[in-house]
């Protein structure tokens, strides 16, 4: 990361460089977090392994059969739509070759607004892309029916023409094989550091060592709370649930993804993808016949052409899948080093007195100790680039994104908020 600059506190830059030498990484979560994270440090050099607790990639919210490539836009000019448009225009670069060999497809999306002042805030949405109708695009009725294949009811949409869906699980499982990264599966406990080797010590439940490496990338989604040094992330577990439609005569015409209330795949195998639910208290992987009442439910709201084409299908025949998202307070991913916390909260506890002070004092971080993770509902939008973000901030070369960005996403952002509003 750039230098500070004097006018405010320079928080997010570590005050000792990270101990670089053998070049060893190990990314604990094999998702699509940890597998673009492997990646995109395999391509700088680093000799990577992952470790995850399945025997393969995308066993958990990366699993589905189908994900959607999708964005949260704004007409306004916040960090959120900034990220998210960062995010799709880094992602569909990264994704085309899978496009291009046939995996998922790169289909268009079609968002419909859930109501009046969201279809106020798509207008002026369109207007800002005006010039860039690459990225999105206004619709009327005519074009969104044709570009569907079907017959909607909405008279206006987005139109995103570079963006699609994926299969999730595979994607994470050929990241790995294509680059020939080593998956290691161990159910990672605990984390020590070895002062002596200058090295961490990844052990299991029955603190059995499973492997020592120079640095750890922790990608473990919710489960970043178990290790005591990422455990202070405000992070939440929203369980989800998919639900797979049987395709009508009516329905196979699809051509694009439909989104609004929910989202709506074109069929593959005879099968739409539909959901998710969206759970805050629930904790169970169990597929439930509720859920997908809720799902159905929510494709009707989104246009109600949807759920004539399905006709009525038969609720205790269908199939689906459900897991957890990971989400943060504002709704934005966690990348970068893990800070120090009793450090950091002795040498910034005056921040609680004047929230406006600036020091010269920079953060503390653990030593070669990193995350991503809190995709959210996003996870195939933003891990590439958080991937990116991270894997250059290791190896020292120029972000992808500008430096509020990078403080948007930063791990140690909450530790001064919440400082600042007195809090901790
Ligand atoms: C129903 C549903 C539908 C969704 N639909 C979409 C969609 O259409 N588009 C989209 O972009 N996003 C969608 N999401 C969100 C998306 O799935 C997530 O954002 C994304 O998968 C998160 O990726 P991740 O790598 O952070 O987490 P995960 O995929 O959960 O990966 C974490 C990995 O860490 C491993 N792990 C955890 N702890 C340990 C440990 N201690 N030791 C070893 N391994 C460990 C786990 O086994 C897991 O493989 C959906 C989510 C749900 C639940």
């Amino acid at each position: 990361m750039s230098e500070a600059s004097l006018t405010e506190l320079p928080w997010y830059l570590a005050k000792q460089p990270a101990q670089i030498a053998t070049r060893e990484i190990t990314v604990i979560g094999a998702g699509i977090a940890g597998c673009t994270t492997a990646v995109a440090l395999q391509r700088r050099g680093f000799k990577v392994t992952v470790v995850d607790r399945h025997p393969q990639a995308g066993s958990e919210a990366s699993g589905n059969s189908q994900g959607i490539v999708y964005p949260k836009l704004s007409p306004r000019d916040d960090l959120l739509p900034q990220v998210n448009l960062a995010a799709i225009q880094f992602c569909k670069d990264y994704y085309q070759p899978f496009w291009d060999r046939g995996l998922g497809a790169q289909c268009g999306i079609l968002v419909v607004p859930e109501s009046p002042k969201k279809a106020a805030d798509f207008a002026l949405i369109s207007q800002r892309f005006a010039d860039r109708p690459e990225i999105v695009q206004s619709v009327d009725h005519q074009q969104l029916c044709e570009l569907a294949g079907i017959p909607l009811n909405a008279v206006t949409a987005l139109y995103f023409p570079q963006l699609g869906w994926l299969p999730p699980a595979l994607v994470c499982q050929q990241l790995l094989q294509i680059n020939n990264i080593p998956l290691l599966q161990a159910d990672i406990h605990r984390l020590e550091r070895d002062q002596t080797t200058h090295s961490w010590e990844l052990l299991d439940a029955r603190g059995q060592s499973i492997l020592k490496t120079e640095s750890v990338v922790i990608a473990s989604a919710f489960d970043c709370k178990n290790f005591a040094q990422s455990e202070h992330l405000p992070l939440r577990k929203i369980r989800g649930q998919i639900t797979q439609l049987p395709s009508t005569v009516e329905s196979r015409p699809l051509k694009t993804v439909i989104c609004g209330e929910g989202y709506f795949t074109p069929a593959v195998d005879g099968l739409h993808s539909c959901g998710a639910t969206y759970n805050k208290d629930i904790f169970s992987t169990e597929v439930r016949e509720q859920d997908h009442l809720t799902n159905i439910a929510q494709i009707s709201a989104t246009d109600p052409g949807l759920a004539t084409a399905l006709g009525e299908p038969a609720i205790d025949t269908l199939r689906g899948r459900a897991n957890f998202r990971c989400t943060t307070p504002d709704y934005l991913p966690i990348v970068g080093a893990l800070p120090n916390v009793p450090e950091m909260l002795e040498d910034y506890a005056i921040l609680r007195k004047d929230a406006k002070t600036v020091l010269p004092t920079r953060g503390s971080y653990l030593p070669n100790l990193y995350v991503n993770c809190g995709m959210g509902s996003r996870g195939l939008s933003y891990a590439p680039l958080t991937a990116e973000i991270l894997a250059t901030q290791i190896a020292e070369e120029a972000s992808p994104v500008n430096l509020e960005l990078l403080k948007a996403m930063h791990p140690a952002r909450f530790l001064i908020r919440d400082l600042k509003r007195k809090r901790i």
